[in-house]
């Protein structure tokens, strides 16, 4: 058994970042980084990352992930014959995630966690320490053990709402070159196709969509057939197809409890509306790490999951009700179908609507204008034609 201030159980963005803002905060503290893995690893997903991640890690300290890597300008979002493109009020990355989250395990080690390839089965919260296998003990224990986490089931919290969705890479189609595509289905709600140009040849290709509980999720075949469907040949030549769940948020969801912090997708902390993790996923992370820190400087560590809580709520709590509300209004193939119209019509409504699918966007005032005079307008179309 080995003794530390602080046991992280996964090394993924989340996890990371818990070490990076736990070691800023408290230089010298003692920090296990646990994961199952060895880094670098693959982890699915679209690899779609947000400026304002950027921002966090530049804060902690870390500033060279993205490098080598070309930003990403245009944005196009389709349903139907409705379709937006134009270019983001800030560029997005797409980086492969055995690339990004390497750096970032690093940029952790390099701030002083100590890594272990160890997969966690077992953690138990005891009256002055927590022990994770018989293993590894400390005082506070961060879950970032992603989708299926043992830490959550640990402390006795039911998994939340989730999505499902398919992944792999192929040759940039010539005009898709340069964009973030997204075209949403036009069967279940929220769903969504994608293609993301890395810019090195290759793009990131997918289709994700909402679980309803007990429904059967899609095969591989037809999860690979919605994404011809939506994106006509974008999965010509493709390779690396592998399918993951999604844990998505909900406003007041429990994060902590004593001890215990979850962060990231161990935590639900994925986009509703988007299926975006990575900027939830280093946000917690930070904010979690800072948080043990303060709690053993206060000497006292029962303060960690409610500053913990207090902080997410403080920071996510608006965004995570608005965007658990935009998701709800995407069931709508009518609200959606306004939303691309609005986002066309006003570079405004675009920015807010990235905002609020990839960070801490809210559904703003001109957003509501903006659907309302498209929605009033279909309905008045509507009234005309049938009249
Ligand atoms: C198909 C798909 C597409 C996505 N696209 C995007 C996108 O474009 N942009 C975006 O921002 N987000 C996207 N997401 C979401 C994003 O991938 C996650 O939100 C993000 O990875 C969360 O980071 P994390 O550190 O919490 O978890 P993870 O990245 O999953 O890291 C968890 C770590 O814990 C380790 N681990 C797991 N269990 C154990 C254990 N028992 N013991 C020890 N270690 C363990 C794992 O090896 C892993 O390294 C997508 C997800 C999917 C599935």
């Amino acid at each position: 058994m080995t003794t530390h201030d602080l046991v992280i159980a996964g090394g993924g963005p989340a996890g990371a970042a818990a070490a990076l803002g736990a070691l800023q905060a408290r230089p010298g503290m003692s920090v296990a980084l646990l994961d199952r893995a060895d880094f670098p690893r693959d982890k699915t997903c679209g690899d779609g990352i947000a400026p304002e991640v950027f921002d966090l890690l530049s804060e902690a300290g870390v500033e060279d992930v993205a490098e080598g890597w070309a930003p990403v300008d245009r944005l196009s979002m389709r349903r139907g014959e409705r379709v937006v493109e134009r270019t983001m009020a800030r560029s997005t990355w797409v980086i492969p995630r055995a690339v990004f989250d390497h750096r970032l395990h690093q940029a952790a080690v390099r701030a002083g966690a100590q890594p272990h390839t160890h997969r966690v089965t077992r953690v138990a919260v005891g009256a002055d320490e927590v022990q994770v296998d018989e293993r590894f003990s400390a005082p506070l224990v961060v879950g970032a053990d992603g989708a299926h986490s043992v830490v959550r089931r640990a402390i006795g919290l039911p998994p939340g709402p989730t999505a499902f969705a398919l992944r792999g890479y192929a040759p940039t189609t010539a005009h898709r070159g340069g964009t973030q595509a997204m075209v949403f289905g036009e069967t279940r709600q929220p769903s969504y196709a994608w293609s993301f140009d890395r810019g090195d040849g290759l793009a990131n290709v997918g289709y994700g969509e909402v679980q309803a509980p007990g429904a059967p999720r899609l095969s591989r075949s037809e999860l690979m057939a919605q994404i011809e469907q939506l994106l006509p040949g974008s999965t010509t030549d493709g390779t690396q197809w592998k399918g993951a769940h999604l844990p998505l948020s909900a406003w007041g969801a429990q994060v902590a409890d004593g001890r215990v912090a979850l962060v990231g997708d161990a935590a639900g902390m994925v986009n509703p509306m988007t299926g975006e993790g990575i900027y939830y996923a280093v946000l917690t992370g930070l904010l979690a790490g800072r948080a043990a820190a303060a709690a053993l400087d206060a000497g006292d560590p029962q303060l960690f999951g409610r500053d913990y809580t207090r902080g997410v709520r403080t920071i996510l709590g608006p965004h995570l009700r608005h965007s658990a509300l935009a998701a709800r209004l995407c069931r709508s193939g009518r609200l959606l179908d306004a939303g691309v119209r609005a986002a066309q019509s006003d570079q405004r409504v675009f920015d807010d609507l990235v905002d609020l699918g990839l960070a801490n966007g809210r559904i703003t005032p001109v957003v509501l204008r903006r659907l309302t005079r498209h929605l009033l307008g279909t309905a008045t179309q509507r009234t005309e034609l049938s009249g």
